[in-house]
């Protein structure tokens, strides 16, 4: 029996075109893209094609797009830009988000509160934003890694522009599953390995107008705005990922949507007591966040799946030895007790009928197993 990958949103294979396009990149692109001669010159359009192919996809100009290393970079750049201040964020947003804002003295985070699917209010998120103490910055996530939900980012692009109030949206999780459906925010985040790039490589894109001081200064790289040699295969990688992602999207996105509830529906007819998160929400179409019914531990079920062969991850977190209930699940209202009992299941451009047949056969099995041991 083969490996099955269900972990997508953790990170993706590489796709064929991406591996491609980063071999290249570490062959006759080996230059510096700042060198005035042919090697440099050749690395240099490497780099602006990715550059245009990641604009096109997201829908900017290409002298907007700014390579970072990846999203957590791209969030602390963007918490840098917005200067000093109250950063007003969902309360479900990456760890990324909030280490970013934790590392600045002057910067103080305010949570925006989600309701039971996992959805923050956008008129509760204006009124905050024009009371108290003006926010430096606000964070919304596009979509959510654990669960998959959300949010309506689209409603809070405009009135926060007339506001003056810069936004600041992670799209990572959905940019490489559907359009990203809304007007440009200041700042825009997106990673390369999430949507079949390489690791290494991710942007920032900026909107026209808004500054983006350097958060490490060097060579005047990515017009002064990011120092540092460009990683151009990484970036060659990422550019072929997301180009590809923008012509097929629209169509996985359907067929992913087909398996991911037919998987949900098997799984809540066969494991009763179980419960799906977010579900009245809208959704990324590839992503299950199950709570196992009583007695079932999420961290125990993907050991056992492991075992069996089958990659997927709990919603719980291993820190220092501890484990720690899913920050995002508990800002839900769910029970400490039931987050215990998360799991997630992301399904991706390798997903089968076959690989969801596998699981429906495999995971009723485990959660008998680990409720009886
Ligand atoms: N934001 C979201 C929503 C994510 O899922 C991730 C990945 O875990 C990140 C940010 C961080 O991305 P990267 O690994 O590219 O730094």
């Amino acid at each position: 029996m083969s490996f099955l990958y269900l972990d997508y949103n953790a990170t993706t294979p590489v796709v064929p075109e991406a591996r491609e396009a980063v071999l290249d990149a570490l062959g006759a692109g080996f230059g510096n893209p700042s060198s005035d001669h042919e090697a440099g010159r050749r690395a240099k359009a490497i780099l602006e094609t990715a550059r245009t192919r990641v604009a096109a996809a997201v829908g900017a100009d290409p002298a907007r797009v700014v390579f970072e290393s990846g999203a957590t970079e791209a969030i602390h750049h963007a918490v840098h830009a917005a200067g000093p201040g109250v950063v007003l964020a969902s309360a479900v947003e990456h760890p990324a988000l909030l280490a970013a804002v934790r590392a600045r003295p002057d910067r103080t985070l305010e949570a925006i509160p989600v309701d039971g699917s996992g959805r923050i209010d956008p008129d509760g998120v204006l009124r905050r934003a024009g009371a108290g103490v003006r926010p430096a910055l606000v964070a919304v996530m596009a979509a959510q890694n654990e669960t998959g939900v959300l949010q309506p980012v689209a409603e809070l692009v405009g009135p926060l522009r007339e506001r003056g109030i810069p936004f600041l949206v992670d799209a990572v999780q959905q940019a490489g599953k559907l359009p990203l459906d809304f007007e440009a925010p200041d700042w825009l985040v997106v990673t390369g390995h999430k949507l079949g790039g390489p690791k290494g490589a991710g942007a920032l894109v900026v909107r026209d107008g808004v500054p983006l001081p350097p958060l490490l200064d060097g060579g005047g790289q990515e017009g002064g705005r990011r120092g540092g040699t460009e990683p151009i295969p990484a970036i060659a990688g990422f550019g072929a990922a997301i180009d590809l992602v923008r012509r097929t999207r629209d169509d996985e996105a359907k067929r992913l949507r087909v398996l991911r509830d037919t998987l949900e529906e098997a799984l809540l007819e066969a494991l009763p007591g179980a419960r799906v998160v977010g579900r009245e929400a809208p959704r990324l179409p590839n992503t299950l966040s199950l709570l196992l019914p009583p007695g079932a531990d999420g961290a125990a079920a993907v050991t056992a799946l492991d075992r069996r062969r089958i990659g997927i991850s709990a919603g719980s977190a291993c820190h220092a030895g501890a484990r720690h209930a899913s920050r995002v699940l508990l800002a839900m209202g769910i029970a400490e007790e039931a987050c215990f009992r998360a799991i997630r299941i992301s399904l991706g451009r390798d997903t089968t009928e076959d690989g969801v047949g596998r699981v429906l056969e495999e995971l009723p099995a485990v959660v008998r197993e680990i409720r009886g041991a």
